[in-house]
Parts: C-alpha cells; structure tokens; sequence
C-alpha cells in the first residue's frame, strides 16, 4: 500500500506547499496558507516515518530518535514562536533559517559517508547542497547576532579578496573531490571549513539596512541546498519545498533590491546604511537647526478638518504596539468624514511586510494600505501626514544627499502634504544610524511621545473636537 500512498502524500505535501505560499500573498489568507503548507508538510513527515522502504524493503527505524528530535524540535519551535516579540522577527528568521540550512549540511555529511564510493552525479550533489548549506547556516547564525546587536558590523581589511580567495578555494577543493583525485575526507571537511569562514565574512561587513536583502538571500540559499537533498533522496516534496523557497526567497531578494533603489552586488560589496560608515559621516549626533512641536490639541484640530489624512506607519508604531491605537484614530477620523490611508514603504519595520501584518492585527483594512508608489501619487492632495515611529523610509536625503548612505533608496515622499506631524519619542536617528533634516522643515511639526499613549491622547482629543 506504502507504493501508492508514499507518492500520493508527497503530492499532497507540493500542491498544499504551493496553494499555502499562494496563499501566502495575502494578509486575509496568510494564516490559513500556513496552516494548509504545514498540513501537507505534517502529511509528508509522517508518510516518510512510516511508509518509506529502501531498496531491501526495510522500514526506517530508529523511531525513538526521529520521534525525539521531532518532540523537542517542536516544543523549542513553538515556545520561541509564542515568545518572540513581533520587532525581534527577523531575528528568528535568520535564525531558522540558519538551522534549515545546517540540516542541508548535515545531510550532505552524513550521505558523504554513507555512500564511499558515489557515482558523479551524487557527489556533484552532496558537495553542493554542503557548500551552500554551510555558508547560509554560517551566515544565518552572523545575521541573527547583528540583527540582535551581539555583533557588530566589521569592515575587513582586504576582506572582497579574501572573500574571492576562499571562493576560488572551495572550488579547487570541490573538484577535487568531485573528480575524484582524492578520496581523503580531509578535503571534503576543507570545504566545510572554507564554505563555513565564506559565510561568516560574507556577512560580517554587510549592516544597517541591507540587513533584510542578506536574510532573504540567505533564505533562498536554504531553499536551494534543501532542493539538493530532494535530489540525493529521490524525495519529490523535499524537492518542491526547496525550490519554492529557493525561488520565493529570490524573487523576494531581488523586489527588496529594486525597493531600495541598489543592485545585489552593491548590496554584497557595499556596507550601505553601515553603523560604521553612519557614524563615521556623523551619525545622529549632528543636529540641523531648530525643529518645532506641536500641540496634542494642535493636531487633533489640524486633522479633524483635514479632508485627506495619509498615516506612515514605521518601525516605533510596531515596538508601541499602538497598531490597535492607530486603528481607532482611524475610525475616529472617518467618522469626522476625514478620508485616512496608510503609506507603506517596503522597508519599514524590520521584516519585509512588517507594517502590512502590524496592521492586519488591528482589523485595519487592506484596502487602506497604499504602497509606496501609490501614496506618492496622493502625497500631493493629502493635507495631513501623520508619520507614526518611522524614521528612515521618510529620509529626504536617500534623494537629495549624494553623501549619504542612504542615497538612492527610494522614499515616501511627505513633503509633497500640506503638513507633516512627527511622533516619535526624540531627536535620535533610525536604524541606519543618520539624522533626518525632514524634522527641520518649516512644514514639519514634531510630536514628542510614545507612540500608543500619543494615539491614545489623540483619540480622546478628537472625541472633544
Ligand atoms: P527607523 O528604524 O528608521 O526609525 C524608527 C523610529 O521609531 C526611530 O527613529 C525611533 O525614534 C522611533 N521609535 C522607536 N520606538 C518608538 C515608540 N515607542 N514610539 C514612537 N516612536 C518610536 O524605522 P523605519 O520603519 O522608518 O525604517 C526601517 C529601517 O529598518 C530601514 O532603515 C530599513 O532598511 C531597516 N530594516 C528593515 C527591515 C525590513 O525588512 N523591513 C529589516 C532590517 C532593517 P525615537 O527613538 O526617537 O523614538
């Protein structure tokens, strides 16, 4: 029976991967998209456990180890998924992905001494999904330490040639192995090691907000050192998860890129929004001039007779979690007859989407999310934009300022609006590190506070306007 449902549950497992990820496109249907991937995923594990015979017709085995790494794997997983604060996302992504990508490793080893004496095309196989398993779980572990601030970025003397020489090393050894002119597992574990070093200083130079571009490049690494495992098992589903991931994470690479306005080789070879270089070219200690604030009772009036108010939500409204309170200040104001969009930058936040889930958390609807492009085009007959704990994606100088690390990114453009309110708790610059001369233009109020106890305020102000 095993000959038929093996195959059929591996069918079941690709089409829900695809139907999930499709699924996936969507705030409303996201959730159920993971569940129906993690269905067919479940489907798959299980199908495998029990059914799969090898070629003596023997049954796996070995159940209380695959039952007990499956048990604590799931238990660590969901606690740290239930744990995980929603701004230290991009942390535990990288983090995952670093382990999907030592499991490509692992894999490599272990059929490397499985199999003595495979045939070409299997070692071409198992060498590969070890050099790009190693390098995305090495450069996954250094991207979890930057993004939580246990590493520091580090421009390395020379470091693009020693990049190249280890580059050039891993392949030498590669064919090495691969055209079997010798055997010696030494060389196999020298590319281990040079793939494992390749990720680190890959990486290590690599900061501030090309942050996102590395994780989901290293993201589509995984996805295509697991590919190489659905090869060397002959396991379909394996294969089809890793392709999607490999070409999701990709397409995924190449959108952030083009959001920012960069190449992936300059994102790769340049340490654009860098702490290093933010600092060097005086960071935010700089100050522009005098900026002026703004009243609570101020604003409240100045957006209640508003016709178009536009909301830039950024990365303080998600470490608030004043989403619910912004969401009211929304109703608020629609009940005033007061139209109110969000304009979304792509890179707001910490993770790619991180405004768009922020929202969808607080029921606001999607329709109401204009993307970059789109709240630009209306920028212009908006008479109010209330910029909420964002900071960098409205940086007029990634325009205007050919010095600065930012150069180039593509921003929302607020100063088109009538007026434009600031609230943020201080002066202090963003995640790239760099002052922003927007809170020091005459048609910008800044408006000091907390996030959520600042829309709180405004709700109850509104209410008396
Ligand atoms: P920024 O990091 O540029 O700025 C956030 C601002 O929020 C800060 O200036 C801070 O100022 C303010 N803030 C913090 N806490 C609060 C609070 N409780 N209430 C009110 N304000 C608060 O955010 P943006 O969203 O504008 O830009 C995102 C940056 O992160 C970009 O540089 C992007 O490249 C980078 N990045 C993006 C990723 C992604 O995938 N989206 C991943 C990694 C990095 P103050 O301290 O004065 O309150």
């Amino acid at each position: 029976m095993g000959n038929i449902v093996l195959p059929l549950s591996y069918l079941i497992g690709s089409v829900t991967f695809i139907i999930g990820l499709k699924m996936l496109s969507h705030p409303d249907s996201a959730r159920r998209g993971n569940l129906v991937a993690a269905f067919g995923m479940t489907i798959a594990i299980l199908a495998t456990i029990f059914l799969f015979r090898d070629h003596e017709g023997n049954a796996l085995g070995n159940y209380l180890w695959i039952f007990g790494g499956l048990i604590i794997g799931s238990i660590v997983g969901t606690l740290a998924a239930k744990k995980v604060q929603m701004t230290a996302m991009p942390e535990m992504v990288s983090l995952f992905n670093g382990m999907g990508g030592a499991c490509a490793m692992l894999i490599s080893v272990v059929e490397y001494h499985h199999n003595p004496s495979p045939a070409t095309g299997t070692l071409i196989v198992i060498v590969l999904g070890m050099i790009i398993g190693t390098v995305s779980f090495a450069g996954s572990i250094i991207a979890w330490g930057k993004l939580n601030g246990k590493i520091k970025d580090k421009t390395i003397p020379a470091g693009q040639a020693i990049n190249f020489l280890l580059f050039a090393g891993i392949v030498a050894l590669a064919v090495a192995v691969i055209g079997g002119f010798s055997t010696a597992p030494a060389l196999f574990y020298g590319i281990l090691a040079l793939a494992a070093l390749y990720g680190i200083l890959f990486v290590m130079p690599i900061g501030g907000a090309d942050m996102p571009v590395v994780i989901s490049l290293l993201n589509s690494f995984t996805g295509v050192a697991a590919a190489f495992g659905g090869f060397l098992y002959d396991n379909p589903v394996m294969l089809t998860g890793g392709i999607l991931v490999g070409s999701a994470g990709t397409i995924l690479t190449i959108l952030m890129c083009k959001a920012m306005n960069r190449s992936l080789k300059n994102v790769l070879i340049g340490s654009f929004g860098g702490g290093a270089k933010a600092a060097a070219s005086g960071g935010g200690d700089k100050q522009q001039g005098s900026y002026k604030e703004i009243s609570m009772n101020d604003t409240a009036v100045l957006m209640a007779y508003a016709s178009k108010v536009m909301i830039i939500p950024g990365y303080g409204l998600a470490v608030a979690q004043a989403q619910h309170a912004c969401h009211e200040l929304e109703k608020i104001l629609e009940d005033k007859g007061v139209e109110v969009n969000y304009g979304i930058h792509p890179v707001a936040g910490r993770m790619p989407g991180h405004m768009n889930v922020l929202l969808a958390e607080a029921d606001v609807p999607y329709e109401k999310l204009k993307e970059m492009e789109d709240a630009n085009d209306e920028m212009g007959q908006t008479n109010v934009v209330l910029i909420l704990g964002a900071n960098d994606v409205v940086n007029p100088a990634a325009k205007d300022d050919p010095a600065s690390p930012i150069y180039g990114m593509p921003i929302l453009e607020v100063e088109k609006a009538e007026h434009v309110i600031v609230n943020k708790r201080s002066m202090k610059p963003g995640y790239a590190g760099i002052e922003n001369e927007l809170f020091f233009k005459p048609k910008t109020s800044m408006l000091f506070g907390d996030a959520k106890k600042v829309l709180q305020d405004l709700v109850s102000e509104l209410k008396q306007v």
